[in-house]
Order: C-alpha cells, then sequence, then structure tokens
C-alpha cells in the first residue's frame, strides 16, 4: 500500500500576521503623532465610553486606551453605571463634541438594551466620529467620499493591500451582513473593484456562492462555520470570527495539529479563542488564511489609532 502524503495532503495555507503589519500601522501612527505635536502642538485625545459590566467590553476598552498612550495619544476611558439613560449618555457626547481637545469619541457596543444606539451613534461628532458608525460617515463611505471608515473592515482592507493580494477584479465574498463589519467592508473591496458577494443566513446554497471566492472573508460570530468545502482552493481566507470556546473535544477537532497548544490553552484560562472558519480544514484548502488570535483582531485597534490621527488632523484643516 502506498502511505506517501500527496501534495493536497501536504498543503498548508500561509498564515497572514496581522498582528505584525498592525505593529508597522502602530508605528506610523507614533511617527505622526510625533510630528503633529512637534509642527502644531497639537497632541490628538480619544475619549472611550462605556456603559455597564460587560467583562469583554472591559477587556477592549482598556486594550484601546493602553494602545492610545503607547502611540503617545491622550485617551479618556468614560466608565458609566448600567442604569445610565439615553439622555445621559446624550449630554456627555453634547460636552464632549464641543470640547476642542477631544478628538475622537468612542461609544463602546454593545450598550444596554435600554439605551437608543441609533440615537446615540447618531449623536457623535461627525468629525469624531471615530468609528465611523454615524449615519452620515456611513452615507459617505457608500457615495466613495471621504469618510471615517470603521476600523475592523479598514483593517481588512489594509492587510490585503499590504499582503500583495489583488483585490481589483477579484471575486470577494463576505458572509456576515452587519453594519460593523460586513457591510462597510462589501463596500470597500467595491471600491477597490473587487466582484463583491454578500451572504447572511438566508442566502441560498452557501457553499456554492462561498467556493466561488478568490477572497472570502467570515464574519458570522459562529465557531469553525467555514469549512473546508466552503473555500476555493488557493483563495485568501479573512476569519474575523472571535468565539470563545471551553470544550477540549471540540478544540481537537478544530485546530488539528495545533490541538495541544490549545487544549493547553483552555485547561490554563478556561477557554481557546476560535474564529468563524474551521482552522484545520481550510488550511489545508486556501492560499491563504488569518490565523484567529493575532489575524484581525490586532488591526481594528491600530486602525482606530489612525482614525484618531485622521480625525484630529481633518478637523483643523491639516488634510
Ligand atoms: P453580527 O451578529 O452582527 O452579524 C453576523 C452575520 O452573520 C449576520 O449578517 C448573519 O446573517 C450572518 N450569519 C449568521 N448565521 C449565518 C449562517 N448560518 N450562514 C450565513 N450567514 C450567517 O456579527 P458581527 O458582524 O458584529 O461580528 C461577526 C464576528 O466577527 C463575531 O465573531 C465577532 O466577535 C467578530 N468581530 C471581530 C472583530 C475583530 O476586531 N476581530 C470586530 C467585530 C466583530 P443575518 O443578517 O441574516 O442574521
Amino acid at each position: 500500500m502506498c502511505t506517501l502524503s500527496t501534495e493536497a495532503d501536504r498543503h498548508q495555507a500561509q498564515l497572514l500576521d496581522g498582528a505584525r503589519i498592525a505593529a508597522d500601522i502602530r508605528n506610523e501612527v507614533r511617527a505622526d503623532v510625533a510630528s503633529l505635536h512637534e509642527t502644531a502642538g497639537v497632541v490628538p485625545c480619544l475619549v472611550v465610553v462605556r456603559v455597564g459590566d460587560d467583562p469583554a467590553s472591559l477587556v477592549y476598552v482598556r486594550n484601546k486606551v493602553r494602545t492610545s498612550e503607547e502611540l503617545g495619544l491622550r485617551s479618556e476611558h468614560r466608565a458609566l453605571p448600567t442604569e445610565t439613560t439615553t439622555d445621559d449618555l446624550l449630554s456627555l457626547l453634547a460636552t464632549l463634541n464641543a470640547r476642542d481637545d477631544v478628538d475622537g469619541i468612542l461609544v463602546q457596543l454593545p450598550l444596554p438594551a435600554h439605551v437608543d444606539e441609533a440615537r446615540v451613534l447618531e449623536s457623535v461628532g461627525l468629525l469624531k466620529d471615530v468609528d465611523g458608525f454615524h449615519p452620515l460617515n456611513v452615507g459617505r463611505l457608500h457615495q466613495d467620499r471621504p469618510a471615517l471608515v470603521p476600523c475592523t473592515p479598514a483593517g481588512i482592507v489594509e492587510l490585503l493591500l499590504r499582503e500583495g493580494v489583488a483585490i481589483s477584479g477579484a471575486r470577494a465574498c463576505v458572509v456576515g451582513r452587519s453594519r460593523i463589519v460586513g457591510r462597510p467592508l462589501a463596500e470597500l473591496l467595491l471600491q477597490h473593484d473587487a466582484t463583491v458577494t454578500i451572504c447572511h443566513s438566508r442566502t441560498r446554497d452557501l457553499t456554492f456562492v462561498t467556493s466561488q471566492a478568490d477572497i472570502l472573508i467570515a464574519a458570522i460570530g459562529r465557531a469553525g462555520f467555514i469549512r473546508g468545502e466552503h473555500v476555493k482552493p488557493g483563495a485568501t481566507v479573512i476569519d474575523v470570527g472571535m468565539n470563545k470556546i471551553t470544550d477540549e473535544t471540540a478544540a481537537r477537532q478544530l485546530f488539528g495539529d495545533d490541538a495541544d497548544r490549545r487544549i493547553e490553552t483552555i485547561r490554563q484560562r478556561g477557554y481557546t479563542l476560535v474564529g468563524d472558519v474551521h482552522p484545520a480544514e481550510v488550511k489545508a484548502v486556501a492560499g491563504r488564511l488569518t490565523p484567529v488570535p493575532g489575524g484581525v483582531g490586532p488591526l481594528t485597534v491600530a486602525m482606530l489609532m489612525r482614525n484618531t490621527v485622521t480625525a484630529a488632523m481633518r478637523r483643523r484643516g491639516f488634510v
């Protein structure tokens, strides 16, 4: 019996190092902050508003504040109690909008259910809307006019460009149509001349659609959902998902060769992170793949820093 492995068995996608690219972007932002200070005496300031005690939000906000400080930006963390009302938030936003020393305002989502999220997001000053969620920024993006662009989609496009992935003319498929990731990402890919398909929970024959894509992006929120059969051989696969798994059997099934290390992580921390892509299966089919963690996540924070500096410069008419 022949025991030699075939070419297909041996294939492993190249892992796209989002963490390294994020570090490059942070270094560029650090240099821009220093030069803005030197030439105009300006130190951009980011204010992050958090309501309630969601532990994941607290980790994200601390990371944003810490990164701002590392890059020489000023930052403020406004932690408000869960019972904060829509009116309380609107009045805080009015104060922050009026403060000349504040360049970027970010309201950490999700907000508690009793808060009117849409009203809050449209009350962030347009020029300070570093998350790019204000309806006017959304509209501008869709009209291909200068806008503050949501950080995760902007980071994904930056990754594709810096890794030399050909977007123009490529078939791109975005699975997920959220306002935070899927929709703005589809728009950005269209602006870079990809032929874009957006899929969602009602898409018929998802495997047929996704397996046509040269660039496949998974932004679904379901651990390991995109399997080998969804992927065109050689495609570039971007995994946006961040899901915690605690089950060792699931980890063994998802991580293949890497399972022992992940099971160790579960034993130490109680969980390990997995994206929306089944890593072991997709690595064997895709040409390039972003890992989780260390792929899209670090780019999101780096692009938030970039947006804060852009907002500071635009508001002062420097660009
Ligand atoms: P949402 O829950 O807002 O959207 C999920 C999308 O996936 C929806 O459009 C939904 O379709 C679609 N979907 C759900 N089930 C299926 C299915 N069976 N087949 C096809 N499509 C499906 O999620 P987000 O966009 O906010 O986030 C997506 C993932 O990305 C999450 O894991 C999140 O944690 C992660 N994330 C990571 C970030 C990072 O920095 N790395 C930043 C933001 C998010 P429908 O509209 O029909 O319901």
